[in-house]
């Protein structure tokens, strides 16, 4: 099988995809408390519409879009509204979060749940449905999904691309989902499919998830949806959206534009899933499939969680630490957030929980650069990272704009290989975010 790739850089961390789960028991528990943040999306934050002392319902409204880029919030539990509150979110920014007593009696959960027909809707009213469910891009790029699937007048769309990589180490949460739920994923398809009409549907994985990967194509087949799945190299960052299309399509997005201006939509594998839930269940987005992994997880494994539930608590669902780990982290290990609080919520863009031991965790002091060149070799964009680096610590940010700096998709593969052990990644970020600050924006 000839397998696909990006042509420049990357890099082969370990997998350590250690995929652990029962079929019988994904569900985590519930949590005791959900603390479900207003902000789990790009744009402004949602306006809160309960109050304290409220009794919410399962899926009830807590929070209504207020923007274009905004999304809908809900209540993943049934309870008492017990406080408002600023909460840490797992990116570090602090956002209003409504915090819930789970009490009463849940409408959805154990029960055979009707399905709705949606064929005979129009595209209007199904973007519509997408945007009420608050769906967002749910492989952390948060980016409210009806936005995305709303197409300009007289634009026909190519390639609708799925994002099934998940090159990150660790995670497994995709390749459980599709391998749990492949035909729910094929439904969800078929409704993108009358939403957008595109001329070929792709769905892009690393090769370590043949399985999956042999698992939809079958689904497609019984559903007769004119689908391919294409199996990718194992090589990081294959998720990144520039070198999936790149590496599917064969095209590049150019500098500073958006996908579709090479004819493709992207979107993630669990969203495709949202989508299936909320157009055919009529479910909004409270929970999602999650890792919770490293080497300081007793039982790691992959879960089916609530919005809402900590840290803390899905790692003493895995049995607790077997030993205090030096690091945890929302997300993968290359691109996640380091999280200081373990009562940190999960969110619509969570994919997974990792708390790494020492062993884990490359430390080291850092050096001055070697001038060695390997952050290059690494780089999928094409970029000098180590020129970056000393233009944002000289304060030549416009320089480090010229250079590429908003092209760099912060994926850590040249702090992957930098023997200096240089901080590559926190000083593009910082660079960015201050370049963002000038400009106006949050
Ligand atoms: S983090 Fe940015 S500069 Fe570093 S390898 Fe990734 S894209 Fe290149
Ligand atoms: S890999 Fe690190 S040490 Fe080598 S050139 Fe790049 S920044 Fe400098």
């Amino acid at each position: 099988m000839k397998l696909k790739s990006f042509p420049k850089g990357g890099i082969h961390p370990p997998h350590r995809k250690n995929r652990v789960y029962s079929s019988d028991d994904l569900n985590a528990s519930l949590p005791k408390i959900a603390v479900i943040p207003l902000s789990q999306h790009i744009g402004a934050p949602a306006k809160c519409v309960v109050n304290v002392g409220d009794i919410v319902k399962e899926d009830d409204l807590l929070g209504e879009a207020t923007g274009f880029v905004s999304s809908n919030i809900h209540a993943s539990v049934p309870g008492e509204v017990i406080e408002i509150k600023d909460q840490f979110l797992p990116s570090g920014r602090v956002s209003k979060a409504v915090v819930i007593e789970t009490k009463g009696e849940f409408s959805r959960l154990g029960k055979d749940l009707d399905k709705y027909t949606w064929e005979d809707l129009s595209n209007a009213e199904l973007i519509q449905i997408v945007k009420d469910a608050g769906i967002v891009g749910m492989g952390g790029a948060t980016f409210p999904t009806h936005v995305k699937l709303t197409l300009p007048d007289n634009v026909k769309l190519k390639h609708l691309i799925i994002n099934a990589a998940e090159c990150e180490p660790y995670l497994t949460s995709d390749h459980v989902l599709m391998l749990e739920c492949s035909n729910e994923i094929t439904e969800g398809l078929k409704i993108l499919k009358k939403i957008l009409d595109p001329e070929y549907i792709q769905v892009g994985m690393e090769i370590n998830k043949e399985d999956a990967g042999d698992k939809l194509t079958e689904s497609f087949k019984l559903a007769n949806l004119d689908a391919s799945v294409v199996f990718l190299k194992n090589k990081y960052p294959q998720g990144a959206e520039k070198n999936l299309v790149r590496a599917i399509i064969g095209k590049e997005i150019p500098s500073g534009k958006l996908p579709i201006s090479v004819g493709v939509i992207n979107l993630n594998i669990s969203t495709v899933y949202a989508i299936y839930e909320a157009v055919v269940l009529h479910r909004p987005l409270v929970e999602r499939f999650i890792t919770i992994g490293g080497g300081a997880v007793k039982n790691p494994g992959v879960y089916r969680v609530r919005i809402g539930t900590s840290a803390r608590a899905l790692i003493e669902e895995c049995g607790g630490f077997n030993e205090e780990p030096v690091k945890v982290i929302f997300g993968g290990p290359m691109m996640g957030f380091t999280v200081f609080d373990l009562d940190v919520p999960v969110t619509k863009g969570t994919s997974g929980i990792i708390a790494l031991t020492a062993k884990e965790v490359k430390s080291a002091n850092t050096t001055n650069c070697l001038k060695c060149g390997r952050c290059i070799d690494g780089c999928p964009m094409g970029l000098v990272p180590s020129r970056l680096y000393k233009l944002i610590d000289h304060h030549q940010l416009d320089e480090a704009i010229k250079s590429g700096l908003n092209d760099c998709v912060e994926c850590g593969s040249c702090a992957y290989n930098c023997p200096a052990h240089l901080f590559l990644v926190q000083k593009f970020r910082a660079g960015k975010s201050i370049e963002r600050r000038s400009k106006g924006a949050k």
